[in-house]
């Protein structure tokens, strides 16, 4: 007979594995499908000073896996696979993935948000060879050369900080002239002796010929164009969810993102949407998690109103 779980819930990240803690804790039949590593966005971040019971901070990764560990502990399962589409039949609610159909009586959908792409030349062909997004991963591969970090958000900024302890120089590259990211950021990158600012600046090709070797960027107030010599180029020009397998199941937003009530229901009763997935949520760690949470408690509440 086919296995058909209480709960499913679609993605790793502080959201899904709140829920997934919270869910294996109330007994409920639950499993979790994650493509990549554990963790979501943090699981790339080096240094999470944000997240409370952490004074010293904690490595993104650590935490990530602190929270896997926690979660499986209470019987949450576990497959590795990329959810491919959402069905509603008589079945149940079926979640399609790389890995074959899984079925349960609801479903979170805490499936994050992945790096936007800046849409320029040079961007697909230099990716590995100097174009990254993700400094954690790749900023050690700069030592005591000159990168650039484009985009003014928290991201873009603590970013642009840890990758000062590889680079001579890192080179802040944003559209306008004001950050977006918190004050405290702001703060630190300005007291930061190895970071430069390029203000009012788009970068409209990355250059080569072999790896990346400079960028062709464009003043937005004067027009004028000119050239950064660098030697590498991390982009951090926001982030996007990944909902094109729910097109025409749920109404998503202009950014493609999930309306939930303040329970984390869908419009769809047994669906429900947690973390940076969802519309309105203020995509930190520490929301996505409390969200993940709330998501399954109204899960538990929804099942056993179908009893
Ligand atoms: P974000 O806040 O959306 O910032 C994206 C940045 O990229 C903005 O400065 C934006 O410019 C710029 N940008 C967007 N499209 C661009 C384009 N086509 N060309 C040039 N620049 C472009 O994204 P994020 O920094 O990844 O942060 C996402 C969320 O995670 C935020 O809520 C953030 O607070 C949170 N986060 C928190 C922490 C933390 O608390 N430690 C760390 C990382 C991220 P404009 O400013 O002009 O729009």
């Amino acid at each position: 007979m086919e296995t058909v779980y209480d709960v499913i819930i679609i993605g790793g990240g502080p959201a899904g594995l709140s829920a997934g803690l919270y869910v294996s804790r109330a007994r409920l039949s639950a499993l979790l499908i994650e493509k990549g590593i554990f963790g979501g966005q943090i699981a790339n971040t080096e240094h999470v000073e944000n997240y409370p019971g952490f004074p010293d901070g904690i490595s993104g990764y650590e935490l990530g896996q602190l929270m896997y560990q926690q979660a499986e502990k209470y019987g949450l399962e576990m497959v590795a696979a990329e959810v491919t589409g959402l069905e509603f039949n008589e079945r149940g609610k079926v979640v399609e993935t790389s890995e074959g159909e899984f079925v349960a009586r609801a479903v979170i959908i805490a499936g994050g948000a992945q790096p936007n792409r800046l849409g320029v030349p040079g961007e697909e062909e230099f990716l590995g060879k100097g174009v990254s997004y993700c400094a954690t991963c790749d900023g050690a591969f700069f030592r005591e050369q000159v990168v650039a970090v484009v985009g003014g958000g928290d991201s873009a900024v603590e970013e642009a900080m840890l990758l000062t302890r590889f680079a001579s120089k890192v080179i802040l590259i944003h559209r306008r002239n004001q950050l977006r990211a918190s004050r405290l950021h702001q703060e630190r990158a300005f007291a930061n002796p190895k970071i430069e600012f390029i203000w009012d600046t788009v970068v409209e090709e990355i250059t080569g010929p072999d790896k990346v070797r400079g960028l062709t960027v464009r003043n937005v107030r004067t027009g004028v164009i000119s050239t950064v010599e660098v030697s590498g180029v991390f982009l951090y020009v926001g982030l996007h969810p990944e909902t094109d397998y729910l097109r025409g199941l749920l109404t998503l937003d202009e950014e493609r993102r999930i309306p939930t009530t303040q329970g984390m229901e869908t419009e769809i009763p047994g669906i429900f949407a947690a973390g940076d997935i969802r519309k309105n949520s203020p995509r930190q760690a520490i929301t996505a998690a409390g969200e993940g949470a709330t998501a399954a408690l109204s899960a538990e509440k929804y099942l056993m109103e179908q009893q």
